[in-house]
């Protein structure tokens, strides 16, 4: 008797293959813990099969298309995510159960919009050219040439699947690059979809390649491992890419990083207290708490404090939890069972440390169709010390501490209390203090009254434990290229 169960294949020049490891291992959906496929497990030849038609396309007619016809191409695969819209929604939603009305508006448009983007940036950025005196009066001209690094290397996370890949492979191809795609285990599907949407466009075999595993010892290290591989962007957490940095250490590989965060909100009582209120709802809880950029931290100015923490409180508890399809659903399910074992274990931690409980805290009860799924409660909490594990380490669920502050220096300095510097996001009406306090929390991405406005021209990183380097617009072009000098005598 065959299966019902579908199949999720490796993609290796141009070709949808199990591979040859004859493993799998399952693809579960995280809204009611059934399975939704069962994922072929990549062998270490097939990693090497992958790498090594990525190098080779390097030379093909993908490395010989014109910038033009290449940019056009990445146009075409932007277009064609669009036109199958329906299926990357549903395959995102499968894998990762978060609700359609988080997918359709941030998740699949940021898939395509990534690819046209960089095709942008690449075809109208120019770069440098100077003119250098020399002693005969004739002079030299240098200008700069940007040339693909190679085989790239792509390692992503779960929590926004087709975004976070879509973030590194669109400007890594709009800049001639190949790459291998290792997305993460928990959710194959839409780097897989876009291999037939490669074909489609005709994206030459070789460029675009999948594989599917786990991280050590598995399909992650092995493509670190493969000495082809001539640069690694990362995104995921900071543990994991201490074990990369590792290994792009054996031929001196460049690598970009994109780690965990504690990222801080600060809460002035000037602020506009309904969108203060809001947009700290956002950064707490959008995405289950499952995003790299939100606040596990806040501190708001003590004379509005209780106000403020009654406002969240009713924010927290109007989610509403249950099928993603259906638009009145506010809050998916964490990713794995795993996970909600992690987050579960910092909210007993947080009741054993002394924090007072304000929303939340546990499971919350949903539809009998959805008991086998990973839910949590959004919670909020207030009364933890500073050394607090709950405070110190990354949760990436839908929980926020609540810290009252007196004074501005007060709040900046608890801020700055970690070891990670990814994002902030800071609440006022006074315009002087907003930039004073910007230039003096340590991160790469700060929100003045907002949240997750993303401009994509704009950089993207962290500082500290939250990464090493700048994508986004020109920026990536530092990492996705390599800036040769040419000098002429004239
Ligand atoms: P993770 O580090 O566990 O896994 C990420 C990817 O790395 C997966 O594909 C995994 O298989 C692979 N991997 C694991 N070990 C590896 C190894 N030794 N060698 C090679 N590959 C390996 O991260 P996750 O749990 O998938 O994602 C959540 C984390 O990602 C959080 O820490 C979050 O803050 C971070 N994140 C950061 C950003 C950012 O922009 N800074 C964005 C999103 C997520």
């Amino acid at each position: 008797m065959t299966s019902s169960v579908k199949q999720t294949q490796q993609f290796i020049d141009g070709q949808f293959t199990p591979g040859t490891s004859g493993k799998t291992f399952p693809n579960i959906n995280p809204i009611n813990g059934k399975l939704n496929s069962n994922i072929c497990e990549a062998s270490k030849a097939d990693v090497n099969a992958a790498v090594a038609a990525a190098k080779a396309a390097l030379t093909g007619p993908w490395g010989k298309m014109p910038v033009e016809a290449r940019t056009n191409m990445l146009h075409g695969v932007a277009a064609e995510i669009s036109r199958r819209f329906d299926d990357f929604l549903q395959a995102e939603i499968a894998d990762t159960g978060k609700p359609t009305s988080i997918a359709s508006h941030i998740d699949i448009p940021r898939g395509a919009a990534n690819f046209k983007v960089f095709a942008d940036v690449v075809k109208n950025v120019p770069t440098e050219s100077f003119h250098l005196d020399t002693p005969d009066g004739r002079g030299a001209l240098n200008y700069g040439v940007r040339v693909p690094k190679g085989v790239i290397g792509v390692i992503s996370p779960w929590n926004l699947p087709l975004l976070l890949m879509t973030w590194k492979v669109g400007p890594a191809l709009a800049c001639g690059n190949t790459v291998v795609v290792k997305p993460s285990e928990e959710t194959p599907s839409t780097a897989t979809l876009l291999g037939e949407v490669m074909n489609t466009v005709g994206v030459p075999p070789g460029v675009y390649n999948v594989i599917h595993g786990f991280g050590p010892d598995s399909a992650g290290e092995w493509l670190t491992q493969n000495p082809d591989v001539n640069a690694i962007t990362f995104t995921g957490e900071t543990r994991t890419g201490e074990a990369i940095m590792k290994q792009a250490a054996n031929g001196v590989r460049p690598v970009s990083f994109e780690l965990g965060g504690k990222n801080a909100g600060v809460v002035f009582a000037d602020a506009d207290f309904e969108a203060a209120v809001d947009g700290i709802s956002r950064a707490a809880f959008a995405n289950s708490g499952q995003v790299c950029l939100g606040t596990e931290r806040v501190f708001v100015e003590r004379s509005i404090f209780d106000r403020f923490a009654q406002a969240l409180k009713k924010k927290a508890e109007g989610f509403v939890f249950g099928d993603p399809m259906n638009p009145a659903t506010t809050m998916g399910p964490l990713i794995s069972k795993e996970h909600r074992d992690k987050v579960l274990g910092y909210f007993a931690a947080a009741k054993t440390q002394g924090a007072t409980i304000i929303a939340g805290g546990g499971i919350p009860r949903v539809a009998a169709e959805y008991e086998g799924g990973h839910w949590v409660q959004p919670t909020i909490w207030t009364g933890l010390p500073q050394d607090s594990s709950v405070i110190r380490e990354e949760i990436f669920g839908p929980c926020v501490h609540l810290e009252p502050f007196d004074a501005e220096e007060q709040a900046v300095n608890m801020a700055n209390d970690t070891p990670y510097g990814l994002a902030t996001t800071i609440w006022t009406t006074d315009l002087a203090r907003a930039h004073r306090v910007a230039g003096r929390i340590n991160v790469g991405i700060t929100w003045i009254n907002c949240w997750f406005l993303r401009d994509l021209r704009t950089s993207f990183g962290g500082q500290g434990l939250s990464g090493i380097g700048r994508e986004g617009g020109v920026h990536s072009l530092e990492f996705y290229t390599e800036l040769r000098n040419v000098c002429v005598k004239l």
